[in-house]
């Protein structure tokens, strides 16, 4: 049966009040300033279903004014015009790290060393056998893989060992590095863009994550990940990337430093370079936005940034993704910093993709996400939400769930497992 949009009845309902509604009490809602501000969201969220591009300021004028289940219900028909149907999809992938060693100091990181620590490392090739044969027991057929800024690892560094794991293992996938590591090996190379980027893609490399994006505003950056590539250069990489014929996907850590506005200029920029990509090109094929993680990290000591994000924010940031990005198909929810039951609302809210069960995480955790999944508790969690898990690879096409499939063994000492 199709639902016809009707903004006005989620505001009036009684049962909302108080709950989901925004409006101070006092504002009646015969009173004209509540028509009028009434008037104004349901223009807008008419605009974002005719798949409009909505501006910054509108971006904003939603994430304050309107209900959460408006946005909701906005979020969840503009998934239905993208991915139709109740299917939701998951990944099984491994997040391991290149090395440790790291001179960028972001300042909400506590994964990196910096060089010459005793506890840096650089992975061996022994090791990588070790993870990705453990990886494909468990049903996996990618690596997720990714690292500091190491001064001394340049594009031959990342040729060879892309070489060297597609030597040994021709079925796996390698979903690689991200924008900042690679204006770092430009850096380091004095290489373009688009020569780094397609000596990887040659060597092996087969998408690129949208990895280190946090919030592309320089004044941001300039104060969380100064020694990182500016927002340009990030957004000029992506670029690269499309040319190249690359997919990648793009991200969003939120809930620092951070305005309203920024965050909405952040989901403008990437539609843009996405509105940018070359003919038949598919681009960024998803966009993933986390609440920064602030366990011990330098920017709730120095910044006193704190994560004050609750689930109502996250929902609403959801479905502002799918309003705000009407040119990207895949939002994913991510279950790692908000844990299973806020994950689960996102799928109501505009998400259709659960993301990776992740057999290996080591830098959102070093920050305190202390969530998993193991392959039955993704599943699961997706039917309880009232959907259907279907399990996909890095291009988003449909995988068998494969016959032999052991389960992750977890710490529930230390972790709250799924
Ligand atoms: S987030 Fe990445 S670039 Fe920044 S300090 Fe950590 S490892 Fe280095």
């Amino acid at each position: 049966m199709k639902r016809t949009l009707s903004v006005e009845a989620l505001f009036t309902n009684p049962s909302l009040k108080g709950r989901n509604s925004v409006f101070p009490v006092s504002l009646h809602p015969s009173t004209p300033i509540f028509v009028l501000l009434l008037r104004m969201i349901q223009k807008l969220l008419e605009k974002a279903l005719r798949l409009e591009f909505l501006t910054a300021e509108e971006g904003v004028t939603l994430f304050r004014e309107a209900p959460t289940a408006a946005l909701m219900f906005v979020g969840d028909q503009l998934r239905q015009k993208h991915v139709p149907g109740k299917k939701v999809t998951w990944i099984i992938d491994r997040n391991s790290n290149t090395t440790n060693v790291c001179v960028a100091n972001c300042k909400f990181c506590n994964f990196y060393r910096r060089p010459g620590h005793p506890e840096s490392y650089i992975t061996t090739l022994d090791e990588y056998k070790i993870k990705i044969e453990e990886m494909f027991a468990l049903g996996g057929e990618q690596l997720l893989l990714q690292g500091g800024h190491h001064p001394e690892l340049g594009l031959d560094y990342y040729t060879q060992l892309f070489r060297d794991l597609k030597m040994e293992y021709p079925q796996l996938k390698l979903h690689a590095l991200g924008p900042p590591e690679i204006a770092h090996i430009c850096q380091l190379d004095q290489l373009s863009h688009d020569t780094v980027l397609q000596t990887l893609n040659e060597a092996g490399l087969d998408s690129l994550p949208g990895a280190g994006a946090e919030i592309l505003n320089d004044r941001v950056r300039r104060l969380i990940s100064k020694g990182k590539c500016g927002s340009q250069e990030w957004l000029d990489i992506m670029r690269a990337a499309h040319r190249t014929g690359l997919t990648t996907s793009a991200t969003m850590m939120f809930g620092h430093i951070e305005t309203l506005m920024e965050r909405m200029e952040h989901l403008v920029d990437i539609r843009r370079v996405q509105a940018e990509k070359p003919d038949g090109a598919v681009g960024f094929l998803a966009f993933i936005p986390w609440p920064f993680m602030d366990d011990g990290t330098l920017l709730k000591k120095l910044k006193r940034a704190r994560n004050q994000c609750t689930s109502d924010e996250y929902i609403r940031m959801i479905a502002l993704s799918r309003i705000m990005l009407p040119n990207i198909k895949h939002i994913q929810a991510s279950w790692l910093t908000v844990g299973k039951q806020t994950a689960q609302v996102c799928l109501h809210a505009g998400a259709d993709d659960m993301g990776s069960i992740m057999i290996e995480e080591n830098v959102v955790s070093a920050a305190g996400a202390p969530f998993r999944f193991t392959a039955n508790g993704i599943q699961q969690a997706i039917r309880d939400a009232g959907y259907t898990p279907q399990l996909r690879d890095q291009q988003y096409a449909e995988r068998q769930l494969p016959k032999q499939i052991q389960q992750q063994v977890l710490d529930r000492e230390t972790m709250i497992i799924d």
